[in-house]
């Protein structure tokens, strides 16, 4: 299966010059393809075994006026609404302009893939635009120069996986495709990786094995039968999404279970329910991974908490049926070993046992969403980093291979939701990821931040 990258951001960055790129020969014949319409240009694109469609926001002059900035704005939201993946570009000569944050307000919006590139970043000219787009929040900028050719071969590796993402997601959606997505699932206004807290409903999902008791939980939470629960896996459910105050938070909770309605064959609901979950955790900014305490960390959920992380969710993990259990004490020491040894990447995470039955325990999950998301956010100043980044090297000095000290010169936090961090280091490719584990282990420790992913980028700077 193949997929659409729309390239945009505003005039002059050198969107066309990559276009003409990566349609190469072939744009003749897109010139002459009728139907293309005049503000947007279409043709087939290849980077490496790679083939797709790109699109390019062609025609737009500079932004001088109002209206052109609405007609911009309309044909980029109309690009992006085409495409699967973003690619925005930047001017790493010029740095993050006004007309910029326009452009990645749109993007974050949207919530698609998007890839920041910083182009014109040949020779050492654009360095400093591609740190500032960091701040744009909208991932790790990619170097780029269209008109030298640089950086193709990154932007291919971040390609790759994407589109083999959307392979798998095919083939997990072919054969079942009966299960009927909500629009509000569908639409990107509802994606929340990139969306603004305050005035938006805290979005949790809830993912587990079939008869964790997802339903009996939200069931719970609602204070309401509005779901059906019974002892079978699998059994009809209604909701999808539910909007809702939980002890005076507005959240909106993903529940997967319902997800499952419309699969017929009962032998794949196994399968079925891990591509459920694994679509819900892309939409919720914290995902509650619920378990049964009698088998606790099975595969599925290990997988699915796994996967939670990398995609940069907050992450809280909730024992259910804990009203059955007779020796606590013992089973809650064996499952924070299990935990700490099974998933050492969510390391700190709170761990809570629940009873979704009885609702026993459901104050403290509550509290335990809420720090997660409070963490998730969390910005720590600059100069506070930098103090501690001077204590953390002076008590543990990196290595100085071939006698050459690597130095770690500054560091700035370059994004939130989940937290991440830009290091300025003279070599950073000598640099031990063992190094990167002491100090995520220590930001987590020195600036009270379990459980949530944090990620640290190395840039290099003599
Ligand atoms: P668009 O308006 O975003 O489509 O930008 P164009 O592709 O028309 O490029 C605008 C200008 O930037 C042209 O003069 C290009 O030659 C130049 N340009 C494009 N890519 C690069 C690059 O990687 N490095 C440098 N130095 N200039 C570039
Ligand atoms: P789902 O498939 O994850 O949505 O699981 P359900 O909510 O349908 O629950 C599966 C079964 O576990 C049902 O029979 C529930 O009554 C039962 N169950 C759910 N939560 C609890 C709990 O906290 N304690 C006990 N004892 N049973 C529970």
């Amino acid at each position: 299966m193949s997929f659409t990258l729309a390239i945009v951001g505003r005039p002059n960055v050198g969107k066309s010059t990559l276009f003409n790129r990566l349609v190469g020969k072939r744009l003749a014949l897109v010139d002459d393809q009728p139907g293309v319409t005049r503000d947007l240009r279409e043709g087939p694109a290849r980077l490496g075994e790679l083939r797709f469609t790109v699109i390019d926001t062609a025609g737009l002059e500079d932004v001088t006026d109002d209206s052109l900035q609405g007609r911009m704005r309309r044909l980029t939201e109309r690009a992006v609404g085409m495409a699967d993946i973003c690619l925005f570009m930047i001017d790493a000569r010029t740095g993050i302009t006004p007309t910029d944050q326009v452009f990645a307000e749109i993007l974050r919006k949207r919530g698609a893939h998007v890839i920041v590139a910083a182009n014109k970043a040949e020779g050492r000219a654009g360095d400093g635009g591609v740190l500032e787009a960091f701040s744009l929040g909208l991932g790790e900028p990619l170097r780029l120069s269209a008109e030298h050719g640089e950086g193709l071969d990154e932007l291919y590796h971040i390609l790759r996986p994407i589109a083999a993402g959307f392979e798998e997601q095919a083939e997990a959606d072919a054969p079942e495709t009966d299960i009927d997505l909500p629009e509000e699932l569908l639409e990107g206004d509802e994606l929340p990786a990139f969306a603004p807290t305050n005035d938006k409903p805290l979005q949790v999902a809830v993912i587990g094995r079939p008869n964790a008791g997802k339903s009996t939980l939200i069931n719970k939470i609602l204070g309401e039968e509005r779901l059906l629960t019974g002892p079978e896996a699998g059994i009809t459910r209604d909701a999808i999404s539910l909007r809702m105050d939980w002890m005076g938070t507005p959240m909106r909770i993903f529940d997967t279970a319902g997800m499952r309605k419309k699969a017929r064959v009962q032998e794949k609901l196994e399968k079925l329910s891990v591509a459920d979950g694994l679509r819900a955790v892309k939409f919720a900014e914290v995902v509650v991974v619920l378990l049964d305490a009698a088998i606790p960390f099975e595969q599925q959920d290990l997988r699915i908490a796994d996967f939670a992380e990398s995609e940069g969710r907050a992450v809280v993990i909730a024992v259910n049926k804990w009203d059955i259990e007779e020796d606590k004490q013992d089973k809650l020491k064996a499952l924070r070993q299990s935990f700490e040894r099974l998933l050492p990447q969510l390391r700190g995470a709170p761990l809570v046992t629940v009873s979704a039955l009885t609702g026993k325990g459901l104050d403290r999950l509550h509290d335990a969403i809420i720090s997660a998301h409070e963490v998730w956010n969390r910005r720590i100043p600059t100069a506070k980093l930098n103090l501690w980044l001077g204590l953390m090297v002076e008590s543990h000095p990196p290595p100085a291979p071939g006698g050459r000290r690597i130095k770690l010169r500054y560091m700035t936090q370059a994004k939130t939701r989940p937290p991440g961090f830009v290091v300025m280091c003279s070599n950073p490719d000598d640099l031990p990821k063992s190094y990167e584990r002491y100090l995520i282990n220590g930001l987590r420790d020195s600036f009270d931040m379990p459980g949530t992913p944090i990620r640290i980028f190395m840039r290099s700077q003599a």
